[in-house]
């Protein structure tokens, strides 16, 4: 495969921007190699600058649950760039799209829209100290919650990927007040509890962890939290920046019935622009400035080609048997992947939910805590990932990654997806 621009491209951004990329996340440092450059997606399909054609998995991250360039989403943000970029003060459409994600995840009475992910989990666990008087959070091993400083704490996503889950930079000062519980493990949670729980502004978790690979939580475990945090007066905060809108339509907490407190959400709710919501009990939601003293504020919050994007996608999403579709999608593709495994004999397994799923090249046949994700066997994976990518087949450059199948996604896709791993499973052996 010819990666000549890509090549250049990388070393001219290298001069100009530190590691090359503007977010670690792009790097290929957890698998080897430079990373590609891109010109253009086309439904299920990323096109590189040397003019490689790639099935996306990545799906930027999460955004593109219709893959790339949906009709729907392109058509409401060419209305809205003939009515104007943006107005600094309120439009119908924000209403319109406070009211639809209310609709859609019934624990949110009420929700406020800011520019990204890290800013809705930095401003909601604010609101949760505001509200509680308490300074403490809770936070899990390998959950990634954005890069707010007392969150950057045994972190996940490129911070693991890169070996700095503490991050440098951090005062020890605010990480002090971040306490980290092992994920999927309830005997620490009844243990903190017991000793801190008094003193809890709020526990933040990933009710399914997608930025340690994928794990979804045991039984009972989400309702364990809920009972605790009740019982302390400690709020409960689902970080479904990522989870929201891509496992069910209503997030995690539809799938477990577990109602958190707070909710934070971003990715799928911009139609893949630059979004974050956060939102919850409108008791809670009041303590916010203009209407209460925790300030909270952002130029650009509310975009209008933010919220068009939105709104037109959470609309297409919307639609009877969407998420039926994204499931089976999914599992087809995971169940393909580990039969392929099996024959190439490479010891390998699954997570999946929705159409988010996880791969790990591993032994054991549940993967449910973060020691065995770390288990896992990296270099089968960078083998499988450079195989995938000279297939035709993008990955996350990470073994730390979630992966996205969107609605675009067709059986023509996931097809030439399992031919492409029969190569690479035979490329490990
Ligand atoms: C991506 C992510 C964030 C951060 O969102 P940004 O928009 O990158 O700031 C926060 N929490 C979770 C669970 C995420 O996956």
């Amino acid at each position: 495969m010819n990666r000549e621009k890509s090549q250049a491209l990388y070393a001219a951004a290298l001069q100009y921007i530190p590691g090359g990329v503007n977010s670690p996340v792009r790097a290929f440092k957890g698998v080897g190699g430079n990373p590609l450059f891109f010109k253009g997606g086309d439904g299920a399909y990323l096109v590189d600058v040397d003019d490689n054609r790639y099935i996306d998995y990545v799906g930027a991250w999460g955004p593109l649950i219709l893959g790339h360039r949906h009709e729907r989403v392109i058509s409401a943000l060419q209305a809205q760039l003939g009515k104007g970029i943006g107005y600094g003060a309120s439009t119908e459409a924000e209403v319109e799209i406070a009211k639809k994600i209310c609709s859609m995840v019934h624990s949110i009475e009420q929700v406020r829209l800011v520019t990204s992910g890290t800013e809705a989990t930095m401003s909601a666990i604010r609101l949760a100290r505001g509200y509680t008087g308490r300074d403490k959070i809770v936070k899990f091993e390998g959950c990634y919650h954005g890069h707010v400083d007392g969150l950057l704490v045994k972190a996940g996503s490129g911070a693991l990927t890169l070996g700095e889950p503490d991050s440098s930079g951090v005062p020890q000062a605010y990480s002090e007040l971040t306490h980290v519980l092992p994920y999927n493990d309830k005997e620490a949670v009844e243990d903190y509890f017991e000793t801190h729980g008094n003193e809890t502004a709020c526990v933040i978790i990933e009710p399914i962890a997608g930025n340690m690979n994928f794990v979804p939580p045991v039984p009972d475990y989400l309702d364990l939290l809920r009972e605790k945090c009740t019982e302390s007066g400690a709020l409960l905060i689902f970080d479904e920046v990522m989870t929201g809108f891509r496992v069910a339509p209503g997030g995690v907490q539809q799938i477990t019935g577990v109602v958190p407190d707070l909710t934070t959400l971003g990715k799928v709710i911009g139609g893949g622009l630059p979004i974050g919501a956060f939102g919850g009990k409108r008791q809670i939601m009041e303590k916010i400035a203009p209407n209460g003293a925790v300030y909270q504020a952002g130029t650009l919050a509310g975009s209008p080609l933010a919220v068009a994007a939105g709104l037109a996608m959470l609309e297409t999403i919307s639609e009877p048997n969407f998420y039926k579709d994204l499931h089976a999608k999914a599992k087809a593709l995971m169940d393909g992947l580990k039969e392929r495994a099996r024959a190439a004999g490479v010891p390998f397994t699954t997570n999946q939910v929705g159409g988010m799923f996880g791969c790990f090249f591993s032994t054991e046949e549940k993967i449910t805590k973060f020691e065995q994700v770390m288990a896992c066997n990296a270099e089968h994976f960078q083998t499988f990932f450079h195989a995938m990518l000279e297939n035709g087949v993008y990955l996350a450059p990470s073994a730390y990654e979630a992966g996205f199948v969107s609605a675009a996604h067709g059986d023509e896709e996931i097809a030439k997806t399992l031919d492409a791993a029969e190569n690479a499973f035979a490329a490990i052996n």
